[in-house]
């Protein structure tokens, strides 16, 4: 047999959210509700799908590669420069990209636990060392971070909102950290909920990029654009970090498909704005059902809530499971991770939720 790197061996295939389709075969049941994967329970723009429509005629031809139109719209939506962007099949294509690109075997690479696992996993494929530093109160320890840096450190992740907590670091906290980081240290702003967080304190990441060239932002149409089946996030940064990253990306890494749909969507910021709208409404209602029910909950900026259900959150799983209803279990604590879908579908968990807590 052929032998892989030698850390091949120790790492572990992703686990997403189990499908609908695997529920409902298991368990032998018609209505199975999925609030596991932090997707839009609103769909998408419907001038996202004429466009998919529109794209399905030409399956035949290769993308273009440079996302020419795709990035004349994003730079002109976004008031930044077309080499400032960098397009990957999700953000998370883009996370290993990072990784390819600047971390060198044995290089440190810092982020919080529990964070988005991917971090971890993009950095070990590089024989990075991956340096865990818990959060605080569920939030994003950035104090932790900065005593955590060596002169080994190469990046720093940081999902802000945090998933799977769904707390946020501020402006001001976020300001006073990338001040106190060392300017050959990568900073990686995940800002995959954005579109949920934005505004109050939330900070506006993009005017660092004047100051500092050692930033990244990333974003995503998965979420608040809900178009996750169709792989396309984009990164924000200096040109040179961009030209960089650029050399390792394929050359076809966007379907023409979600670059017709993610042009498309952004044109339709109404139906971003009624997402967002809803999902807020949503989610005070599920505080509300939490506080009722004694589940304490972490403060989230997102489209999705942690709650500590005060038993294994494994079991949770399982026995919602087998009412057909797929939430997410935080490793092995008492938390959970619930997407917040429709007010309907909130109904049917708490619902259910309550005779389990
Ligand atoms: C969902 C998510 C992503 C990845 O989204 P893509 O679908 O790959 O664009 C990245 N970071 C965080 C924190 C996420 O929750």
């Amino acid at each position: 047999m052929v032998s892989s790197r030698k850390i091949i061996n120790s790492l572990q295939p992703y686990v997403p959210g189990k499908p609908i389709e695997d529920v409902q075969r298991e368990y032998g049941l018609t209505e199975v509700i999925k609030i596991a994967s932090n997707e839009n329970p609103y769909g998408c723009s419907e001038l996202a799908k004429k466009a998919m429509m529109e794209a399905m005629s030409t399956p035949a031809l290769y993308p273009d590669g440079n996302a020419t139109l795709l990035k004349e719209a994003l730079s002109t939506y976004l008031k930044v420069n077309k080499d400032q962007l960098l397009f990957g099949a999700g953000s998370d294509e883009i996370l290993t990209m990072i990784a390819t690109v600047f971390v060198n075997p044995g290089d440190e690479v810092i982020s919080c636990t529990p964070s988005f696992p991917r971090y971890k996993s993009a950095v070990q494929l590089m024989d990075g060392k991956f340096v865990e530093v818990p959060t605080m109160d569920y939030t994003f320890d950035l104090e932790g971070i900065l005593k955590a840096i060596t002169d080994k450190t190469k990046i720093i992740f940081i999902a802000n909102p945090n998933n799977p907590t769904g707390t946020m670091i501020t402006k001001q906290q976020q300001l006073e950290f990338i001040k106190k980081v060392p300017s050959d240290v990568l900073i990686v702003l995940d800002e995959a909920y954005y579109e949920f967080a934005k505004d109050g304190d939330y900070p506006e990441s993009i005017p660092l990029l004047k100051e500092y060239d050692n930033i990244i932002i990333l974003r995503t149409f998965s979420k608040a654009y809900g178009l996750a089946s169709l792989r396309v996030g984009y990164a924000i940064s200096h040109p040179t970090i961009i030209d960089l990253i650029n050399r390792v990306r394929g050359p076809f890494n966007v379907t023409t498909m979600a670059q017709k749909a993610a042009i498309a969507a952004l044109k339709d910021q109404e139906f971003v704005n009624s997402t967002v709208k809803a999902n807020k409404k949503v989610r005070e209602y599920t505080y509300k059902k939490c506080e009722e029910l004694g589940i304490s909950y972490a403060d989230s900026h997102t489209n999705f809530v942690m709650m500590d259900v005060g038993k294994p959150g494994a079991e949770i799983f399982v026995e919602l499971q087998k009412k057909g209803i797929i939430i997410r279990p935080i490793g092995p604590t008492n938390l959970i991770r619930v997407t917040l879908g429709t007010m309907e579908q909130m109904e049917k968990f708490f619902a259910e939720i309550e005779k389990l807590v």
